[in-house]
């Protein structure tokens, strides 16, 4: 018996061949073959296949694109329904962090924190998000709720707390000085952190101010108001970790288009004299770009060197 892997990798080397003889009736044919496949991520990343249909999807016949779009379309609609049933089972937590072909280095790539999502019950029921009309809670802020802060005698601390201050604001009716207590403590524990107010301080009370306040991401505010993550915590977490939901989900997108974009030489990669190779000097050039992390981030611009095969990258 043959895996279904190797039957895909058997039907994309014909696929490929095919292509390259323009035996456009064997390419369709093998088109619907794959079409009766269901597709996994991992059978999508093992065998490539995702890759060579996705690029079939520009041919120049119809035919072959229209198949080549219905392809990848089911294909999504598998690993998508299959990540929805790996969710609803918690004894098979579904890990996204596969590694990428070409990926920039990520030090802080952890896990997603589980703390988010399973706090979440118990976050609904001490903070009724509903119980109150969101005309009060978009007012609030720092000086509307007449709060008294004590100063560290700093202004720019001072005024980075009041930052927190309104970005845990949001939202929610919890006591004025519950949240002050937590703005100062995850600023007193940034500056630890930071070992003062410095660049690398200022930028991380801006990215905390972003993401505590994003309205798709309660669930991160509410989890620093009730203590679930304590402050101590909260300022070590990284950007991943602070994602909101919404944003997990952009990004569990963005890797599953990739499963369908040519990495390699394809039709996609577009000649260009933009670029001038570092290692001949040369300008003519290839490149494509791709989004390799989550959605607020740039594209990342592959190109490679047709004098010499110099491949290099940048965001
Ligand atoms: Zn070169």
């Amino acid at each position: 018996m043959k895996s279904e892997i190797e039957t895909v990798s058997e039907l994309k080397k014909s696929l490929l061949k095919a292509y390259d003889d323009e035996k456009q009736e064997i390419v369709l044919d093998i088109l619907s073959q794959l079409s009766k496949v269901t597709a996994t991520e991992d059978l999508l990343k093992k065998s490539g296949i995702g890759m060579t249909v996705g690029k079939l999807r520009n041919d120049k016949n119809p035919d072959i694109s229209k198949l080549a779009k219905s392809v990848v379309h089911k294909w999504k609609k598998n690993v998508t329904e299959a990540a929805a049933s790996a969710k609803r089972k918690p004894e098979t937590p579904k890990v996204p962090a596969e590694p990428h072909k070409i990926k920039t280095p990520q030090p802080d790539q952890k896990l997603p924190s589980p703390v988010v999502s399973e706090s979440k019950p118990k976050i609904d029921q001490t903070e009724p998000k509903k119980a109150h009309s969101p005309a009060n809670s978009t007012s609030r802020n720092f000086a509307s709720d007449n709060v008294k802060l004590n100063s560290t005698g700093d202004k720019v601390r001072d005024k980075c707390t009041e930052m927190l201050y309104n970005s845990l604001c949001v939202d929610n009716n919890t006591d004025s000085n519950k949240l002050l207590k937590k703005a100062v403590e995850i600023e007193l524990e940034e500056y630890k952190k930071q070992n003062g107010v410095t660049p690398a301080y200022k930028a991380e009370i801006r990215s905390f101010f972003l993401n505590l306040k994003d309205s798709k991401n309660p669930n991160l505010r509410y989890s620093v108001i009730n203590g679930t993550t304590s402050a101590a915590d909260f300022v070590k977490m990284s950007p991943e970790d602070m994602a909101s939901e919404e944003r997990k989900r952009q990004d569990s997108l963005i890797r599953k288009d990739n499963l369908f974009k040519a990495q390699g030489a394809g039709p996609q990669e577009a000649e260009t004299d933009m670029f001038r190779c570092g290692k001949c000097g040369s300008r003519k050039c290839r490149y494509y770009q791709m989004q390799t992390r989550s959605a607020d981030e740039p594209m990342t611009t592959f190109v490679t060197c047709t004098n010499c095969n110099n491949r290099w990258k940048f965001c």
